[in-house]
């Protein structure tokens, strides 16, 4: 993944989420609060706008940029959690040809972010619940942008059966069942939007 794919993932990303603000609010407001479409909207139209201002050398800045905007725009839990998830892979990219097993290092990165974030782990109905599956899939087939794209559709659409222990869906608790969680659709794009800029 060269630092143009990398912009594109950014800027791809963001066109997802500029479709879908509606229907992830939507989904937000069956087991939360009902602003996370907005709230991921607004931080990567920002940060694809910092992406796009710029010319950078690698792909470890482009992905440092849109962390640290989506940090300082981003209200909400997801805020925080994708700018970090951002920055440890920034981190874990840097010095590096983005490839095969430097993909499972980046979201081995982000996941140990997240969860160090959020204090969540796999189960709990998180987006932790679409990324935990996603490495596990890298790590074991090696990467391929068309399996983890599949996989975390699956693995989003899994979370419907989801009881929800951390996070505003965890006050709804066996309430919470029967809905997908907003943010495992939202991640599910970040990967949607990874598989379209390697194309
Ligand atoms: P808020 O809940 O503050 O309104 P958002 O609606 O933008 O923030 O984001 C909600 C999403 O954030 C959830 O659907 C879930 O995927 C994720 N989330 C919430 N809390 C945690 C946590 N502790 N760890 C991991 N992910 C979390
Ligand atoms: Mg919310
Ligand atoms: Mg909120």
């Amino acid at each position: 993944m060269n630092v143009n794919q990398t912009a594109a993932w950014i800027t791809h990303y963001n066109q997802h989420l500029q479709d879908q603000k509606d229907y992830l609010t939507s989904l937000d407001r069956k087991i939360g609060d009902g602003d996370h479409g907005i709230n991921m909207a607004r931080g990567f139209a920002e940060a694809a706008k910092a992406v796009e201002a710029e010319t950078f050398e690698t792909s470890a800045d482009v992905l440092k940029k849109a962390a640290m905007t989506v940090m300082s725009k981003v209200g909400g839990a997801s805020g925080p959690l994708y700018g970090t998830a951002l920055l440890k892979m920034s981190m874990a990219a840097k010095g590096k040809d983005i490839k095969g097993d430097v993909f499972a290092d980046m979201f081995e990165a982000a996941i140990d972010g997240i969860k160090q974030r959020g204090k969540a782990e796999t189960g709990e109905k998180t987006m932790l619940d679409v990324w935990v599956p996603v490495l596990e899939e890298v790590k074991s087939s090696g990467f391929d942008a068309a399996n983890v794209e599949e996989t975390a559709q699956k693995a989003m659409e899994a979370t419907k059966d989801l009881t929800a222990t951390k996070g505003r869906a965890s006050y709804l608790k066996e309430r919470s069942k029967g809905h997908l969680d907003p943010g495992a659709v939202s991640s599910y794009y970040l990967f949607v939007s990874l598989a379209e800029a390697l194309k």
